[in-house]
């Protein structure tokens, strides 16, 4: 089968092509952020650093780091580059993790990330043919407005959903033959039960593709929606601070997500010291916008947890592979003195057979930390007589135990009894920061 791409110059430019472009585009981009962004230049200048040290990416290890302290900080208008009225739109972060964040565009700016969401959809088989069924929220987060951008640019059919109401979604992938669906995976998983209810799972209805992001999500729970909704589960990766959605995207290697290098420049550091750390090493990952006008940020710091490499993919693509981010680092769980991630207790659930629906509590007692899983029991348990439920509980509190090293208590609970999420999923509750 011929391979494509939406833009394949980029796309499948050789490294000291890109390399070139790169540099042509930080040495402009850093002389745009010191004439237009009092905050970053008194950052540079702090260094004794002046746009002439930086002559091409070689040098961008010198620029100072942002991180989303400064951003939140500056406020609205503190590292806006350009004048307002050069800007057509703000979109906003979820706020997942404090106080949001707001992020500017000039129509430049959009098009060039509805371009990026355009090579998204395109790595994930879909053509000017596909119904594309967007239902990530609309409004001040990107995911709606990123996909759907991007399925314009394409000339798919675009089907503007946003999330929840999920009878009206079901009903509209029916009549309206939708082929891709772009909604963050929990949503994901959340129709794909519905739609086993409704007795269209599978191969049972029209949709060939997905494509989810804007949280994390495991391999195991890939597999799942995969098989529940008839599909191939493609991830995509980004944030509000860059752009949205597309920043990175899997290609149908599902085998990490290509960063449009053309546009970002990723570094892996170490979190603690700021070291750029070796390709292939997990780290930090930290971002510098390449094209962006309106809010071009240089060295962001994202939180993100993942490494990169240069191997060839076979989808012909040239473009960096970032792995599937296991998390941020402010998602990291210390309990009882050991690092926990959601992300490692989903897997564990769903090898042992469990829904991805679930919840995660922390809290401490008598100075000790506390882990309580949450978990809802399948069907055919949920008959079983307490004594074999409580075994099985006992079984998963092994399992999880194998992978982390520390016991948690785990709660079968009924069926559908956990909040559903139509958006990014909150699964942990920690108690403990009440207690400080
Ligand atoms: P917030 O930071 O408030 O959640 P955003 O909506 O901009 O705001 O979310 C961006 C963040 O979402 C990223 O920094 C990352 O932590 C997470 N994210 C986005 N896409 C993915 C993905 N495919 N896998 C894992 N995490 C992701
Ligand atoms: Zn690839």
């Amino acid at each position: 089968m011929e391979k494509r791409f939406y833009q394949k110059e980029f796309e499948t430019m050789e490294l000291d092509k890109m390399r070139a472009l790169q540099s042509e585009r930080l040495v402009r981009q850093v002389k745009h952020v010191w004439d237009n962004v009092p905050y970053y230049r008194g950052l540079m200048e702090e260094k004794g650093l002046t746009p002439d040290d930086i002559k091409g990416i070689d040098d961008l290890h010198k620029l100072p780091f942002l991180s989303k302290a400064d951003l939140r900080d500056q406020y609205p208008y503190g590292l806006l580059a350009t004048d307002l009225k050069n800007c057509v739109r703000i979109h906003s972060t979820s706020g997942t993790t404090g106080r949001r964040v707001v992020a500017f565009y000039t129509q430049g700016d959009v098009d060039l990330w509805e371009e990026c969401c355009a090579r998204a959809i395109v790595a994930a088989g879909g053509t000017e043919d596909d119904v594309c069924q967007v239902s990530y929220g609309y409004g001040l987060f990107t995911g709606g407005a990123g996909l759907h951008g991007g399925a314009h640019k394409l000339g798919a059919m675009t089907l503007p959903m946003s999330s929840g109401n999920t009878e009206r979604q079901l009903q509209f992938m029916n009549d309206l033959q939708a082929t891709i669906l772009c909604c963050t995976p929990s949503y994901a998983a959340y129709l794909g039960e519905s739609l086993k209810e409704r007795g269209m799972d599978g191969d049972k209805n029209t949709l060939k593709a997905g494509i989810f992001g804007a949280e994390p999500w495991t391999e195991e729970m890939r597999r799942d929606i995969e098989k529940s909704l008839g599909i191939k589960a493609y991830d995509i990766y980004g944030l509000t601070e860059l752009s949205g959605p597309g920043v990175s995207f899997e290609c149908e290697e599902q085998a990490g997500m290509h960063i449009n290098e053309d546009h970002f420049i990723a570094e892996i550091i170490d979190p603690e010291t700021g070291e750029v750390l070796p390709e292939g090493e997990v780290g930090e990952l930290v971002f510098t916008s390449l094209t962006k006008e309106a809010f071009p940020l240089l060295r962001y710091r994202t939180r993100d947890l993942t490494c990169l490499t240069r191997e060839k993919c076979a989808c012909g693509r040239t473009l960096i592979r970032m792995r599937k981010p296991m998390g941020r680092s402010d998602d990291m769980l210390i309990i009882r003195g050991v690092n926990v991630f959601p992300s490692q207790i989903e897997t564990v659930l769903l090898n042992e057979g469990y829904s991805p629906n679930y919840r995660i509590e922390v809290d401490r007692e008598n100075n000790t930390d506390t882990l309580d899983v949450y978990v809802e029991m399948n069907p055919d348990q949920f008959s079983d007589v307490v004594k074999d439920i409580n075994m099985d509980a006992a079984d998963l509190a092994a399992a999880i135990k194998n992978m982390l090293g520390i016991r948690p208590k785990v709660h079968l609970v009924a069926p559908k009894s956990i909040t559903r999420s139509e958006g990014k999923a909150v699964r942990v509750i920690d108690r403990r920061k009440l207690h400080d």
